[in-house]
């Protein structure tokens, strides 16, 4: 029923850029603007993939993984694919994004290209390899 990517974010610009982007690729994204309903989307739909910002309004991308993965409410969240999204790259964010949880990180701003093959190195693309 297709591939559902969570996209936890405040920017709208980079969630309108996000959303293009992979839905160009086949892929289908689901959004959230503040972290508590990023982790209550997570719970409460099949989501194969997230993308996790890390400065959010309410509580902070760290937070929300940490929650994400110690989830109770859904145990397959354990191991649900995470991708951080960090602005500070050179100020530590993405050794804290990993020891909160996250699978792997990349920077702002956000290159196309890179979203696209750290993507679909953990969920193939429904429209087949990018050519
Ligand atoms: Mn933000």
């Amino acid at each position: 029923m297709g591939i559902n990517i969570l996209y936890i974010e405040d920017n709208p610009d980079n969630m309108m850029l996000v959303k293009r982007a992979l839905e160009s690729r086949g892929y289908k994204l689901l959004q959230a603007m503040t972290g508590v309903l990023g982790v209550s989307t997570a719970e409460a739909e099949e989501i194969d993939l997230i993308l996790l910002d890390i400065n959010l309004p309410d509580i902070d991308g760290y937070e929300v993984a940490r929650r994400i993965r110690s989830s109770s409410a859904k145990k397959s969240l354990s191991y649900v694919p995470i991708i951080a999204v960090t602005a500070n790259a050179l100020k530590g964010d993405a050794e804290k994004a990993l020891s909160a949880g996250c699978d792997v990180y990349m920077s702002k701003p956000i290159n196309i290209r890179e979203l696209w093959a750290r993507v679909e190195a953990f969920v193939p693309s429904p429209m087949g390899p990018k050519q």
